[in-house]
C-alpha cells in the first residue's frame, strides 16, 4: 500500500510499504477514507525530535473497518470509524479512570501511544492507505454509516478532542472569559468548545491575519501580538484578567522566537489570567531526551516563571489529550448538528500529495492549516 513516510528533516515521501495485518484478535484493519496533517507531526518532520527516518506519520484517522481479529465485538468489516490518536487499552488503571493518553499498557511508563509518532509506541501511522488498530472494541469508535459529517468526524481523532480537553484541563464555565494563544487549528478548536461551553468572551491570540480571521468567524475577539503585547491588549479590552487561560502553541514560540531568548507562551498566560484563575496547557513541550538535537527547546530546557504563578494562586492543567474520552459525547454534538469541528478544514487532497502539503504547511501557508489527506482519491 501507499504511505507518508518520514525522511529526514523537511522531507516525508509517499511510498511503497507493507500492508498492514491482523496481530492479534484484538485488532483490526481499517480502510483509510480521511487522515488529516497535524501541528503536532511538524515536530518530527522539522527534526526537532530523535524520529529515526521510515516512521510513517499520521493520528488522525478514520475509515471502513476492512477486517476484523476474533475476539473484536464492538465493530464489523464495513462500519465506519473514527480513531482517538492514543493507542490505549482500556483496561488497565490510567485508562479505567479514563486516562487513556495515559495507557500503561501500550507504552509501560504511562508516556502514551499514539500511531505514527516517536516515543509513543511501535504503531504505524495512518496516513496511508490501511491502517492496523491495536484493541479496537476500545480505539474505533463507532459512527453512523455513509458519508455525511466525514471531515466533522476525522477532527474528532486528535483535535477537537483536543481543544475540549483544553477547556476542561482550565475548567471553562458558563459566562467566563478565556484567552487562548495560537490560532492553529488546536486553538481554533478551543476556541471553539470555549464558546461551546458558554464562555461569555474568548480572545485568540496569533499573528497569522487568515488565522485569526477564522477565529472571528466563530465569535472570538481576535489578539494580533505582532501588534502589541497581548497581555495588554486583552486587558484593554477586558478590564482585568481573563478567568481562564490556553495554550495551544507550545515550545514553538520559543523557537520563533530565538533559542537565547525562550518567550514562553506559558509566562504570557500566567499574565493574562486573572489571580485564582486556571490554564490549560495542550500546546507541547518536549522532555529532554538524548536522541533529539542539543537545543534548548528540544531538551525541555526553558524558563518559566514559577514565582509568579505561585503567587498569582494559579491552577494549571497539561499533556496529550485523553481523546477516547471526549469521542463519545462530541461525536454525538456532531451528529445533532450542534457542533461542526471541520470549519478548520482548509483542503483535501490526494495522498500523493503529501510532500507539498507539509511543506507548505510547515510554512504557514493560507489553505494549508488543516489538511485532510484522502487515500482513495
Ligand atoms: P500550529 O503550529 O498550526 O499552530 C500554532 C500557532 O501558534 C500558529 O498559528 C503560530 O502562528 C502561533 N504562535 C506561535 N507563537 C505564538 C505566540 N508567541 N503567541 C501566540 N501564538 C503563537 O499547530 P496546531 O496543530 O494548532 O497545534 C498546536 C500545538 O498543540 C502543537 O504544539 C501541537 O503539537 C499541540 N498538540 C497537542 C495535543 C495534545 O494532545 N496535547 C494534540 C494535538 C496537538
Ligand atoms: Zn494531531
Amino acid at each position: 500500500m501507499k504511505a507518508v513516510v518520514y525522511r529526514g528533516p523537511q522531507r516525508v515521501d509517499v511510498e511503497e510499504v507493507g500492508d498492514p495485518r491482523i496481530e492479534s484478535p484484538t485488532d483490526v484493519v481499517v480502510r483509510i477514507t480521511s487522515t488529516a496533517i497535524c501541528g503536532s507531526d511538524l515536530h518530527m518532520y522539522e527534526g526537532r525530535t530523535a524520529a529515526e527516518p521510515g516512521i510513517v506519520f499520521g493520528h488522525e484517522n478514520m475509515g471502513t473497518v476492512e477486517e476484523a481479529g476474533t475476539a473484536v465485538t464492538g465493530v464489523r468489516p464495513g462500519d465506519r470509524v473514527v480513531m482517538p490518536f492514543n493507542v490505549a487499552c482500556g483496561f488497565c488503571p490510567n485508562c479505567r479512570a479514563r486516562k487513556s493518553a495515559f495507557c500503561l499498557t501500550v507504552n509501560p511508563p504511562g508516556a502514551g501511544g499514539a500511531y505514527g509518532y516517536v516515543g509513543m509506541g511501535p504503531y504505524k501511522g495512518g496516513q496511508a492507505e490501511y491502517l492496523r488498530v491495536p484493541f479496537a472494541d476500545y480505539n474505533c469508535v463507532p459512527l453512523p454509516a455513509g458519508s455525511e459529517h466525514e471531515n466533522d468526524f476525522a477532527m474528532l481523532a486528535d483535535i477537537f478532542a483536543t481543544g475540549y480537553h483544553a477547556t476542561e484541563l482550565a475548567g471553562v464555565s458558563p459566562g467566563e472569559t478565556v484567552a487562548v494563544y495560537g490560532a492553529g487549528p488546536v486553538g481554533q478548536m478551543a476556541a471553539y468548545s470555549a464558546v461551546l461551553r458558554g464562555a461569555a468572551s474568548v480572545y485568540v491570540v496569533d499573528k497569522v491575519a487568515h488565522r485569526l480571521e477564522l477565529a472571528k468567524s466563530i465569535g472570538a475577539v481576535p489578539i494580533d501580538y505582532s501588534q502589541g503585547d497581548p497581555t495588554e491588549q486583552i486587558r484593554d479590552r477586558n478590564g482585568g484578567g481573563t478567568d481562564k487561560g490556553i495554550d495551544a502553541v507550545g515550545y514553538q514560540a520559543t523557537v520563533a522566537q530565538g533559542e537565547e531568548q525562550p518567550a514562553l507562551v506559558l509566562n504570557n498566560l500566567v499574565e493574562t489570567v486573572r489571580a485564582t484563575g486556571a490554564l490549560g496547557i495542550v500546546g507541547l513541550y518536549l522532555p529532554s531526551d538524548p536522541g533529539a538535537p542539543d537545543d534548548n527547546a528540544a531538551q525541555g530546557r526553558l524558563l518559566f516563571d514559577v514565582g509568579k504563578f505561585f503567587e498569582k494562586g494559579l491552577r494549571m492543567g497539561t499533556g496529550q489529550a485523553d481523546s477516547r474520552m471526549y469521542s463519545d459525547h462530541l461525536r454525538e454534538l456532531i451528529t445533532s448538528g450542534r457542533a461542526q469541528p471541520s470549519f478548520v478544514v482548509s483542503k483535501e487532497l490526494p495522498l500523493r500529495d503529501a510532500p507539498d502539503a507539509y511543506a507548505r504547511f510547515d510554512r504557514r501557508e493560507e489553505g494549508y492549516s488543516k489538511v485532510v489527506l484522502k487515500p482513495a482519491a
